[in-house]
């Protein structure tokens, strides 16, 4: 079967008059943090051109101020000598299939450019800007719109085919259409005809600046999930007047980095937002791009055959796997790394100033350095567990035509992520299993299940390697009464195997111990299985479209009748170690289900009574009939001490090699890494 009959809308072309694109497929823009990185145009053509050969119809690049006041970190581009920078990354991409096109997109930060010279329409500092911006006069508004042109038409003799100009998410162009970001009463604000005349005037000058062969997208905040935010008749409105502007393809937003409402976190269901884009479709007449937790070529094919958009955005679904496009045409999805939108790796990391990268696949963004290279002489290796360390290095090492055998001792591979596939709302773990199981398979390598591995037997078999992936377990506080009936592991409470009462205390307000919390507070379907349930849990109205998408009533939460404390030792906020896109989204839903907080806590003991505890130095009795303990990990290093006593030289990897605060990204990027080298 061809690609197009596997996904006659996906893989069908789009006609736009002076140039076409050759499918479906785009690449959504992200800050990579590759922009301002050292030989940052090198590895920026290697990452965009590694996922043009692999069959994407169009690239959009990170966010590329044009001036000095919409950058924080001092990259722009203003100038031909920066323009002639990025021939580095047009060229790569042309060369890698010249089908391709490649824009880059145009991020005015305004008030969340981190610069003390940032500008807005008004001095209304943004809740996480770092500075009140300047707010801007007459000239100066006219000189950001020339900035706009100018940036375009550097774009344009650097090779790129267009440019995207990003009018949403609370960055310069979005704060002139909202009242609560543009105060002004000149000809730029009061009405909403002003305060779209930003946008419509930069739309204007960049098509003169670049004539009429460029794509000019516009990114419109569809649904801005701000109180306050738009009402569905202006967003229509100026998606009306953007493209008489000169727009060729609009591009739907649903974001505000400000606003209290996940639109890509995993909890979010798939194309939860889709339907929005759809409605606008019928206003605007022009090809749409549509976007947010379309993660699979078949979620991406039902978007398009609905109607929802002419073009499917997908942005971390390329970092998890830049061959995602060339594995649907050929009939491959089972072996696609899929996007569990945990943004552990990506957006966190870009939020705290660090390079991206992919939990799933730590070669994102690290392709110059991490290189999987066939290995000179292939040699026979044993993996011991089939956790994530353990099968990434696996994979990796078979990929470069290792012999490998893997070793686990229960009855089906992935360890950990087994308990965080069951929490509701992370049900996107199955995605990874299922890759890996494939990837054994594909890559030829021999699994053996319910296979305790020993010492002797290792030393015996003569391997190469051995590579120790024997994990963790959970950390057991030494307090009196641990032995306790009420005191329970956070494994036996996640894997079903043990009750847990209506009064529950969790000792550790770790990323398990939230998992946890969520799991025993929780009741109906997943919300990240359920638009209707996930809309009514965020307050959001997908039939009515209020002003911003968002009803303003305090959300509906489906509890199940149970009083749960979440407790830690530190004094500090629970939760704040989660991680920075996501944690005030678990902290947010465990609050709205009544879960109690604690912080401060000394554990004195488990009885009968209860658990007995100082917080913040006062006696306190917690009568529960349910003490679930998720204190952390210790590695499990029996088996690597029982090889050292042998002689047999052997390798830890993942939480037996570190379990202090052990996620998968630290576990998969660390086995890739020494799987690439071995
Ligand atoms: P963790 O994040 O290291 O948290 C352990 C918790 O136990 C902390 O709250 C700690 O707080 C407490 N603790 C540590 N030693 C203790 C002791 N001796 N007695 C009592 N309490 C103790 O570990 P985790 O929750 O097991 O999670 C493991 C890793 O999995 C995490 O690092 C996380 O990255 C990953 N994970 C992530 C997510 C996510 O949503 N991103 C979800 C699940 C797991 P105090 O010391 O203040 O008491
Ligand atoms: Fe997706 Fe997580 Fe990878 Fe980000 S880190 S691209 S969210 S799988």
């Amino acid at each position: 079967m061809s690609a197009s009959q596997r996904y006659p809308k996906l893989f069908s072309p789009l006609d736009l008059g002076f140039t076409r694109l050759k499918n479906r497929a785009l690449m959504g823009s992200m800050h990579t943090g590759l922009e301002e990185a050292e030989n940052g145009f090198a590895r920026q053509a290697a990452f965009f051109a590694e996922r043009a050969r692999n069959g994407v119809g169009m690239i959009i690049t990170g966010g590329i101020p044009p001036n000095l006041e919409a950058s924080g970190h001092g990259i722009k581009l203003s100038t031909p000598e920066e323009a002639a920078q990025h021939r580095q990354i047009t060229d790569a991409v042309h060369v890698a299939d010249p089908e391709v096109k490649i824009c880059l997109q145009i991020l005015h930060a305004g008030p969340l450019a981190r610069t003390p010279n940032c500008v807005a329409p008004s001095a209304v500092k943004s809740r996480i800007g770092a500075f009140v911006p300047r707010e801007l006069d007459d000239a100066g508004i006219e000189k950001q719109i020339a900035d706009f042109a100018n940036c375009a038409a550097l774009a344009k003799s650097a090779g790129y085919d267009g440019v995207e100009i990003i009018g949403s998410a609370g960055y310069l162009i979005s704060t002139f259409l909202v009242e609560k970001t543009n105060r002004r009463t000149d000809r730029w604000g009061g009405s909403f005809e002003n305060r779209m005349r930003f946008p419509v005037e930069v739309i204007r000058r960049v098509r003169a600046a670049v004539g009429n062969d460029f794509i000019v997208i516009f990114r419109i905040s569809a649904m801005d999930m701000l109180e306050g935010g738009l009402a569905w008749d202006e967003v229509v409105a100026l998606g009306k007047a953007v493209v008489a502007a000169g727009v060729n393809i609009v591009s739907t937003h649903f974001c505000w980095h400000e606003a209290f409402v996940p639109t890509i976190a995993t909890m979010v269901p798939r194309a939860a937002f889709t339907g929005v884009t759809g409605r606008l479709r019928k206003e605007l007449g022009v090809p749409m791009i549509t976007s947010n937790r379309i993660n699979m070529p078949g979620v991406a094919e039902e978007v398009l055959a609905r109607g929802d958009g002419d073009i499917v955005s997908m942005a971390r679904p390329m970092l998890a796997d830049p061959e995602l496009v060339r594995k649907a045409a050929e009939g491959r999805e089972d072996e696609i790394n899929t996007c569990i939108a945990c943004n552990q790796a990506c957006l966190d990391h870009t939020f705290t100033g660090r390079m991206v990268s992919c939990l799933v696949n730590p070669r994102a963004c690290h392709e110059t350095e991490l290189t999987i290279d066939r290995a000179h002489t292939p040699k026979r290796i044993a993996v011991i567990g089939a956790g994530p360390a353990g099968l990434a290095f696996a994979t990796t090492a078979a990929e470069r035509g290792h012999k490998v055998t893997l070793f686990e001792a229960g009855p089906e591979i992935g360890g950990q992520f087994n308990l965080a596939r069951k929490i509701p709302g992370k049900e996107e773990f199955d995605e990874t299993l299922r890759y890996f199981r494939r990837m054994i398979a594909v890559r030829g390598i021999e699994l053996r299940l319910n296979t305790r591995a020993d010492a002797d037997a290792l030393k015996a078999d003569g391997f190469d390697e051995v590579i120790v992936a024997t994990g963790i377990e959970p950390r057991v506080p030494q307090i009196p009464g641990i032995d306790h009936p009420k005191v329970v592991s956070y494994i036996d409470v996640i894997r079903g195997r043990r009750e847990v009462g209506r009064k529950v205390a969790i000792m550790g307000a770790g990323g398990i111990g939230f998992d946890v919390a969520e799991l025993i507070t929780h009741a109906g379907p997943s919300a990240a299985l359920d638009v209707a349930v996930f809309a009514r849990e965020w307050g959001i109205d997908f039939v009515n479209h209020p002003r911003g998408g968002v009803t303003g009533v305090k959300p509906e939460v489906a509890r199940a009748e149970r009083e749960v404390y979440l407790m830690q030792r530190k004094t500090d906020v629970v939760g704040r170690n989660l991680g920075r896109t996501t944690g005030w989204t678990h902290r947010l839903v465990l609050q709205r289900r009544g879960v109690h907080m604690v912080s401060g806590v000394d554990y004195l003991g488990v009885d009968d009574a209860g658990l007995h505890t100082t917080v913040n130095g006062e006696p306190r009795l917690f009568d529960v009939d349910t003490v679930i303990v998720c204190a952390g990990q210790t590695s499990l290093r029996k088996l690597y001490d029982e090889l050292q006593a042998q002689g047999v030289k052997a390798r830890l990897v993942g939480g037996a090699f570190e379990a202090a605060e052990l996620d998968a990204k630290r576990a998969i990027d660390q086995a890739t890494r020494l799987a690439a080298a071995i």
